[in-house]
């Protein structure tokens, strides 16, 4: 077995430094033109080819015929104004504060300690370098380019950073086992009214009064509808409408957060609050157009992959470095791929509370720990050369 944890020791200083040079010039969406060309060079510099696949995405491929697995990293930040006084900080208005830099890096690093051990891959390693992650929208468009096809992808593992909980030491995986994210939904209700004045409420049709009601009706799915045992949201985030004070709207608008831990629950819960609005408007003689804003999926995290990447990690990092966690709230791009391929998405710990490190990711100060970085290269290579190996 090729002792990936000796090898990525060798290239630690690499690791840390391409960290930091993406971390200095982060880059949002689909634009990212520097960071695609820094991957690709580096790639080149490692021996490997790259294509680019669809608006942004870059991938690649190791060893040779017979199964595929596929290793996701996300390149994308966010867009915001570091705060973390780091000699490496951000030069511009954008921020790694979604660590995908550090996904980038260990990826990297453990496509160069693969490349180096080819001859021992018993399959094909796919690299898939997504943009626009934090738009949940780049990992489809790698899928319509074809990033699953041509070798086909058997499996897909992806790794998230973890950091500023109890739970996030340095070096250690926690996972969910099954559904790991909830699904996550965003709906505007555009309710339509008729304007009138305030002294002749009869000639018109009270559109804010509509959109209360609306509300209300909707408190009840979570209140009535939802099985005790099961987890749902249902909450207006917000709302606006209406002119004046003396004036009776005429319109008004409501946008919806919904989250569900099935997709049936989700389609469910979608279709309730198209229902109860467009009839609760109706019933108070207006009208309610229903816009499914945009939305993902619940993370579906298959059971046997998930036991055997756990198992593989534990093979390095060792069995009391793992922990199963529970459904958490909150979307990922990755989920676009584990619908499509049985995929598993794993934590890393890159500093936990007690390590010092205090701030979660989205947060403008989030700093990790990069002595991590290299244990994530070695799982990455590890977990990837252990499915192609394993032969049931
Ligand atoms: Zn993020
Ligand atoms: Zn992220």
């Amino acid at each position: 077995m090729t002792e990936y944890m000796e090898l990525v020791k060798e290239i630690n200083e690499e690791i840390i430094e391409n960290r930091r040079s993406l971390h200095r010039f982060p880059e949002t969406g689909f634009q990212l033109d520097k960071t695609v060309e820094f991957v690709e060079k580096k790639l080149k510099e490692y021996g490997i080819e790259s294509v680019r696949v669809g608006k942004a995405g870059l991938s690649a491929t190791i060893g040779k015929s017979g199964k595929t697995v596929l290793l996701r990293a996300d390149m994308d930040a966010l867009p915001m104004k570091e705060e973390t006084e780091l000699p490496f900080a951000s030069e511009n208005e954008f921020c790694h504060s979604c660590g995908h830099d550090a996904h980038t890096a260990m990826l990297l690093g453990a496509a160069r300690v693969l490349k180096e051990t080819e001859e021992n891959l018993e399959g094909t390693v796919k690299l898939m370098f997504q943009p626009a992650e934090e738009l949940l929208a780049g990992a489809q468009d790698m899928i319509e380019a074809g990033v699953l096809h041509n070798p086909e992808v058997d499996a897909a593992i992806a790794m998230h950073i973890y950091v500023g909980n109890e739970i996030s030491k340095t070096g250690t995986i926690s996972y969910a086992r099954g559904t790991a994210l909830f699904s996550g939904d965003a709906i505007k209700i555009h309710v339509k009214g008729k304007n009138a004045h305030g002294s002749t409420p009869d000639k018109g049709i009270d559109a804010i009064s509509i959109a209360a009601h609306i509300v209300i009706a909707l408190q009840q799915i979570i209140a009535r509808e939802v099985p005790t045992e099961d987890q749902a949201v249902v909450i207006v985030g917000k709302i606006s409408g209406g002119d004046t004070v003396n004036t009776l709207a005429g319109n008004a608008e409501l946008e919806v957060s919904v989250r569900a831990t099935t997709e049936e629950k989700r389609e469910y819960l979608k279709n309730r609050v198209k229902e109860i609005s467009e009839n609760v408007a109706r019933t108070y003689k207006g009208e309610a157009k229903v816009e499914f804003w945009y939305g993902m999926g619940p993370l579906y995290n298959d059971p046997e992959l998930t036991d055997q990447v756990a198992g593989y990690c534990g093979e390095i990092i060792g069995e009391e470095n793992l922990t199963i966690i529970p459904i958490a709230v909150g979307t990922e791009d990755f989920t676009s791929v584990a619908a499509e391929v049985p995929g598993v998405m794993i934590n890393l710990g890159v500093g936990s509370v007690d390590e010092g490190y205090s701030l979660s990711i989205h947060n403008p100060g989030m700093v990790l720990n990069e002595e991590a970085l290299r244990i994530g290269s070695a799982l990455y290579a590890h977990c990837a050369a252990r499915y192609l190996s394993n032969k049931e």
